[in-house]
C-alpha cells in the first residue's frame, strides 16, 4: 500500500486504514477552520526487541497520559488509550518497523441538522460532535542505541511568539513555523526560542523540541514548565525521571549564551547537540560530555525497555 506522498505509507482516518493519498477529511471540520485539535507524534522501534521481537512504540503510557491531558484541556471527548490500537493498525498494515506515527484528533465536523447555519463555524462548538481521528506512519532511520554520539543541529534564537499554553500539544504552530522559517533564513536548522516574561528574557524550548542546557557554573538545566510556556516533552520527561542531575529552573538568555553545552529533547532528537547557536560555537563546535551522556543514557533506555520506559 505504498502511496505517492514521499515516505508516508499508510494513513488512518476514522476507523479506516487508508492509501495517503485517499485520506479525506471535511474542510468543515473545527481542526482545518480553528486548529481546535491536538496531536502526538510516537516513535516506532525494533530497538530492544532482540531477534523475533516486534516493532513497538517507546514510552507508549506517556504519550496516552499526554494525550488525555491534550484531550482534556479543550474538553474533545475521546478515549486517549485508542491511540495504541491505532498505532498498532498502523506498524501491522505497513510492516514498518522503524518509523514515526503521527497522529491527531480534531473536534470534529458541525452537521446542520437541527442547527442554525452559523452553528458551522462558531467560536463555541456546538454540543456532541464526533471527533475526527487522523493518523499516518512514515519510515525513520533505524534508532541506533548502539549508536553513543548524539546528532548535532546549528540553532539561531527567535522571539517565542506563541501562545501561554504551549504545555497544550495543539495543532496551532504558527509560532513555531514562522520561527522555523526564520532559523532557517539564518542558515540554522532549528529555533531555540527566547519569551520575555516577568524574570526577563528566558529560554523556553526549541522550535520542535525541549531544550537543556550545562550553565557556566556545571548546572545542568531545563526550563522548568512554569518558567515559560513549554511542551511537557515525553524525552524531557524520561531524563528528568533517569538523571538526578538534571534540574528544572530558570535558563536566562544570558545563561543560554554562556553556556557550555546546550542540547535539543524530543522524540525525533533524542539529546540532540547543539554545536554553534546564532553561527557562534558551543563546546568548540562539537557535542559535549554531559550531552553525549544523557544520549546514550536515552539509547540505552529504549534498548533496555520491554513495554515502557
Ligand atoms: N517542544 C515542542 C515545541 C515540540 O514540538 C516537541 C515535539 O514535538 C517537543 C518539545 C518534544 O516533545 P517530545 O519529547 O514529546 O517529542
Amino acid at each position: 500500500m505504498r502511496g505517492v506522498y514521499a515516505g508516508v505509507v499508510l494513513a488512518y482516518v476514522n476507523g479506516e486504514l487508508c492509501a495517503p493519498e485517499a485520506a479525506r477529511v471535511s474542510p468543515f471540520d473545527r481542526g482545518y477552520l480553528f486548529a481546535d485539535g491536538v496531536y502526538e507524534a510516537l516513535r516506532v522501534t525494533m530497538a530492544g526487541a532482540g531477534a523475533g521481537g516486534d516493532p513497538r512504540v517507546v514510552a507508549p503510557h506517556r504519550h496516552v497520559r499526554r494525550l488525555a491531558r491534550s484531550l482534556g484541556a479543550l474538553s474533545i471527548p475521546w478515549p486517549a488509550g485508542e491511540m495504541l490500537t491505532v498505532a498498532k493498525q498502523l506498524i501491522e498494515g505497513s510492516r514498518l518497523s522503524e518509523a514515526l506515527i503521527y497522529f491527531q484528533v480534531t473536534r470534529g465536523v458541525p452537521g446542520l441538522a437541527g442547527r442554525a447555519p452559523q452553528a458551522l463555524r462558531t467560536h463555541v462548538p456546538p454540543a456532541g460532535l464526533t471527533p475526527t481521528v487522523f493518523a499516518f506512519i512514515r519510515p525513520m532511520p533505524r534508532l541506533d542505541t548502539a549508536e553513543l554520539a548524539p546528532p548535532t543541529k546549528r540553532c539561531a534564537t527567535g522571539a517565542d511568539m506563541r501562545w501561554l499554553r504551549c504545555d497544550i500539544k495543539s495543532i496551532a504552530l504558527l509560532g513555531n513555523v514562522l520561527a522555523s522559517v526564520q532559523a532557517a533564513g539564518a542558515g540554522a536548522e532549528e529555533a531555540i526560542l527566547l519569551r520575555s516574561t516577568p524574570l526577563g528574557r528566558v529560554a523556553s524550548e526549541g522550535s520542535l523540541t525541549n531544550l537543556a542546557v550545562v550553565r557556566a557554573d556545571g548546572v545542568l538545566m531545563t526550563p522548568a514548565l512554569e518558567s515559560a510556556s513549554i511542551l511537557p516533552g515525553i524525552t524531557r520527561e524520561i531524563l528528568l525521571d533517569n538523571n538526578t542531575d538534571l534540574a528544572e529552573g530558570v535558563v536566562t538568555e544570558a545563561d543560554l549564551r554562556a553556556a557550555r553545552e546546550v542540547m535539543l529533547l524530543g522524540t525525533t532528537a533524542a539529546v540532540t547537540a547543539v554545536t554553534h547557536l546564532d553561527g557562534a560555537p558551543v563546546h568548540d563546535g562539537g557535542a559535549g560530555p554531559i550531552t553525549r551522556r544523557l544520549h546514550a543514557g536515552l539509547m540505552e533506555l529504549v534498548a533496555r525497555a520491554g513495554e515502557d520506559i
